[in-house]
């Protein structure tokens, strides 16, 4: 039979870059069965042997660093130093965890009633299946594998079709590192493809990251499965810019926070709301600053702004930016298409957007900022946590005390910058609450997600 063929294509230039065929249904399954007899193997190993290879995986990115970066930009975009960011961190989650798992998954001796011993331990459980996004193309990949294999789990990734050279680069990475065969296998598959893995019997844990829409999907077909998911979806975070907060500061980090990775990053600052105090102020500056950005090719050292990933996210883009304005909101600069064959979109600014427009209701995922202004610090929590997500979300105030009890006690989302914006920390929790998901990434919780948390009692 004739394999169905897929194309990648550079959002730099529009051009093709290469052509995959996707798997057969038969190789879906032996890869299946070669991961299972991985994990066999694999399950048996102490934690410090798991953490050697792993910090080889984290050596070999280094040297790979320099194609991994370039193809990374050529397949999605993102601008060529954050591509070399990007590994790097990589190389910093492997060197965390290796370092972190001995105490994470260290045995707990407990004393029964019987007066016996008891021992609990974090057992691997198996094939994890993981569905990845093309937005961090290596730091996605890396920061489940990573923590699930020093479980002693096996990986398979399906990774986002438009960036499927990383995902095999980064297996010959994998390879050359020594990691074992069959413990982290690449499917080049389609979505129907993708339920028959998570049907199988032999896959018994499944991650998504992406949209909110995907995750509905693949969350129920895994909750049909009675297996265990983890869902880190998208948002629509809010960056409060309060009655003290430094407006020098709050602008710098809030445009940043926008423009991170072409503003294609799940936890960037997205809608911002500061006090009728402050309002004007930020506005000005932010728009001054917005507009000044240098747009264009990602390799180059002074851009700051890269092309968008794909063709269609443009159009979704332009469209949510059109009907916003359609339904009141203001553009403050950007909203046109530009010319070229590249898919890039400029820096704009939306203000007065509220309840009913995408701009306030959905995610915006690209270089488009949402201003909205509230009465005082309270109406600003309130609008913040007005949203059907929440994943991330920030705080410019000068009282870091009051930014940290509004913080803890009050800001409905998982993950809260103080006086900057966010981005991904090993050692910190990574995740969200209401439609942003559920589960953790990083830390000692990531490397929990997928456990066996199992009592042994002896008498
Ligand atoms: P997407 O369309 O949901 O795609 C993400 C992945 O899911 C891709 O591998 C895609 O495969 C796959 N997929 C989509 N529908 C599927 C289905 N029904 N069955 C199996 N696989 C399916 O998301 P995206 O637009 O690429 O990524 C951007 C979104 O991800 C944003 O919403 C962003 O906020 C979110 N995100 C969240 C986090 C987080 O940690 N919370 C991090 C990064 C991104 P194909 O490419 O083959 O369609």
């Amino acid at each position: 039979t004739k394999r169905t063929t897929f194309k990648t294509i550079d959002p730099t230039t529009g051009k093709e870059l290469t052509t995959y065929s996707y798997m057969t249904d038969d190789e879906v399954e032996q890869s299946i069965q070669q991961s299972h007899k991985a994990f066999l193997q694999w399950r048996t190993k102490s934690v410090e042997e798991r953490g050697k290879v792993i910090e080889n995986i984290g050596k070999e990115l280094q040297n790979y660093k320099a194609d991994l970066a370039e193809l990374m930009t050529k397949e999605m975009g993102k601008l060529l130093k954050q591509s070399k960011q990007e590994v790097d961190l990589c190389t910093a989650i492997c060197d965390y965890s290796a370092a972190n798992a001995p105490k994470v998954f260290q045995k707990e001796e407990r004393e029964l009633s019987n007066g016996g011993k008891g021992i609990v331990t974090y057992s691997p459980i198996g094939i994890i299946y993981g569905i990845m996004p093309w937005n961090y193309p290596s730091y996605q990949v890396i920061r489940y594998t990573i923590a699930n294999l020093m479980a002693g789990n096996s990986i398979l990734l399906k990774h986002a079709s438009n960036v499927t050279g990383t995902a095999l680069l980064l297996k010959s990475i994998f390879d050359t590192a020594g990691l074992p065969d069959g413990l982290f296998n690449v499917m080049v598959i389609d979505h129907d493809q993708s339920n028959t893995i998570i049907d199988h019997e032999l896959v018994r844990g499944v991650t998504l990251t992406g949209s909110s829409g995907a995750g509905e999907k693949v969350g129920e077909l895994a909750g049909k499965n009675l297996k265990k998911s983890v869902l880190e979806l998208g948002s629509n975070d809010a960056y409060l810019i309060l009655d003290d907060a430094d407006i020098a500061t709050a602008v710098e980090k809030s445009v940043k926070g926008r423009i991170y990775n072409n503003g294609e990053t799940c936890i960037a600052a997205k809608r911002f709301i500061a006090t009728e105090k402050v309002y004007d102020k930020f506005k000005e500056e932010f728009v001054k600053a917005m507009k000044a950005l240098t747009i264009g090719d990602p390799t180059a050292e002074d851009t700051e702004l890269g092309p968008m990933a794909r063709k269609d996210l443009r159009e979704t883009i332009h469209e949510q930016v059109l009907k916003s304005i359609e339904k009141g909101a203001r553009l403050l600069c950007g909203g046109e298409l530009m010319d070229g064959d590249g898919y890039y979109y400029p820096a704009t600014v939306l203000d007065q957007v509220s309840p009913g427009q995408p701009a306030y209701d959905e995610e915006l995922f690209g270089p488009v900022a949402s201003l909205i202004k509230a009465k005082d610090d309270e109406d600003a929590m309130r609008i913040a946590n007005d949203s059907r997500f929440g994943l991330g979300g920030g705080i410019f105030s000068k009282d870091v005390d009051k930014a940290i009890k509004l913080a803890e006690q009050h800001f409905d989302t998982g993950m809260i910058f103080i006086n900057s914006f966010g981005l991904a920390e090993p050692a910190m929790p990574f995740g969200g609450v209401k439609d942003s998901g559920y589960g953790r990434e990083h830390g000692g919780f990531g490397m929990k997600e997928f456990v066996n948390v199992k009592s042994i009692m002896i008498s």
